[in-house]
């Protein structure tokens, strides 16, 4: 079969492999809806996880279901599905302890374009098909389901993390579609007054359709100032890192409030100058000792995670289609989609490809 890969790193290409094989729990499915990430740039461009050779990349696809193992008993092959970027082993002491993503040791669940082949091939490996896969929805369109699986369930990780409470004051750094993302779950977390921090102006205008209330350009100055200003020097409860250099951090810091939390949900990947640390500035942090926590999380993923996702999409919670503002038709078109999504265009939230 054909897939679309990382040769190694900086390079990417079309490539010929086997299908996978299906195991008794697991499936085999076949896309029908693609989406690059901004992780695949880091993973291809930047090195950041090291070095793969020949890897199918992507982790963001609905499709249809091919093939099932023998022990599979909820799915079968038609089904119409949503895959999660995130694909724990349920059965790993990590699930048991409630970290699922960190299956078999740091961002463990990270399966597709990590470990193995990615989602951009003709057909794709599900393991623990039962755990996770979840039926598209009747009547849910492909674009909006695409969007679930890291996108919102990522964005909505950042707003919970950040443990916000009714009427809490959040920012959110970072206005890509995981920022957005984090913004329609502040918003649905309850937050009150909600800081956007970006300058594109199509995510600028999604962000307000998401309920921030407040723009701030970190072009115009200091963001972490700009915010202490509009909020008579307070700062915020809880911030969202979705975006930016490690420095970000240092905004962060700067404008969180005593019992604040600083939900990540950045990837530091190893561009321009990055080192191998990152910065947490010491004053700010009140010397090791400000009540100010720095939570970090890899996009959540599993069967139920993607069924109540889709729920807030079927009830009108919130429409992630606002984000996709580049549609491709062809598996052809997954190439141009990725190399769109590094070059970010000031047009562009997200990408999807549409294979039927
Ligand atoms: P994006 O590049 O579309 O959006 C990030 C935006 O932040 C960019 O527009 C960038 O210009 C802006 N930015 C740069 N410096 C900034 C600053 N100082 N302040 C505010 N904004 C600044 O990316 P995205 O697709 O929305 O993804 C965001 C990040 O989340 C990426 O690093 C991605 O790899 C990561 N990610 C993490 C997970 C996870 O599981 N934790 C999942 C998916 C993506
Ligand atoms: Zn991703």
């Amino acid at each position: 079969m054909k897939g679309f890969a990382m040769l190694k790193i900086g390079e990417v290409g079309w490539i010929e492999k086997d299908r996978p094989k299906c195991g008794p729990r697991d499936a085999i499915v076949r896309p029908t809806a693609l989406a690059p990430c901004t992780s695949d740039v880091h993973t291809v461009w930047e090195g950041a996880i090291g070095d793969r050779h020949n890897m199918i990349l992507g982790h963001e696809a609905v499709g249809i279901v091919d093939e099932v193992g023998s022990e599979v008993k909820d799915f079968k092959p038609g089904d119409r599905v949503i895959v999660p970027a995130i694909t724990p082993d349920w059965d790993s002491e990590a699930c048991q302890r409630g970290f699922p993503s960190q299956t078999g040791g740091a961002c463990g669940g990270w399966k597709y374009s990590n470990f193995k082949d990615g989602v951009f091939g003709e057909y794709f490996h599900v393991n623990l098909a039962d755990n996770n896969l979840a039926i598209l929805p009747e009547g849910m369109s492909q674009e909006a389901a695409v969007m679930i699986v890291d996108m919102l369930s990522t964005g909505f990780m950042g707003a919970e993390n950040a443990a916000i409470e009714l009427g809490a004051t959040v920012a959110v750094l970072g206005i890509g579609a995981v920022g957005l993302s984090a913004i329609a779950g502040a918003k649905l977390k309850g937050a009150g007054r909600i800081f956007a921090v970006g300058t594109r102006p199509i995510s600028v205008e999604v962000a307000k359709q998401y309920g921030a209330t407040d723009i701030v350009s970190y072009k115009d100055g200091d963001t972490a100032d700009q915010i202490l200003e509009k909020t008579n020097g307070e700062g915020v409860d809880a911030v969202v890192v979705a975006g930016g250099h490690s420095e970000i951090l240092l905004d962060a810091f700067k404008m969180a409030k005593a019992g604040s939390k600083i939900a990540n949900i950045n990837y530091f990947g190893k561009g321009q100058g990055e080192k191998d640390t990152v910065p947490i500035p010491r004053v700010d942090w009140g010397f090791g000792m400000a009540d100010k926590d720095l939570i970090t999380g890899l996009c959540p993923g599993g069967r139920t995670r993607m069924e109540r996702l889709a729920d807030l999409v079927t009830y009108e919670r919130v429409d992630p289609t606002l984000m996709v503002t580049h549609t491709f038709k062809g598996f052809d078109k997954i190439e141009e989609a990725l190399l769109l999504m590094r070059e970010k265009p000031r047009d562009l939230i997200k990408p999807v490809v549409l294979l039927e």
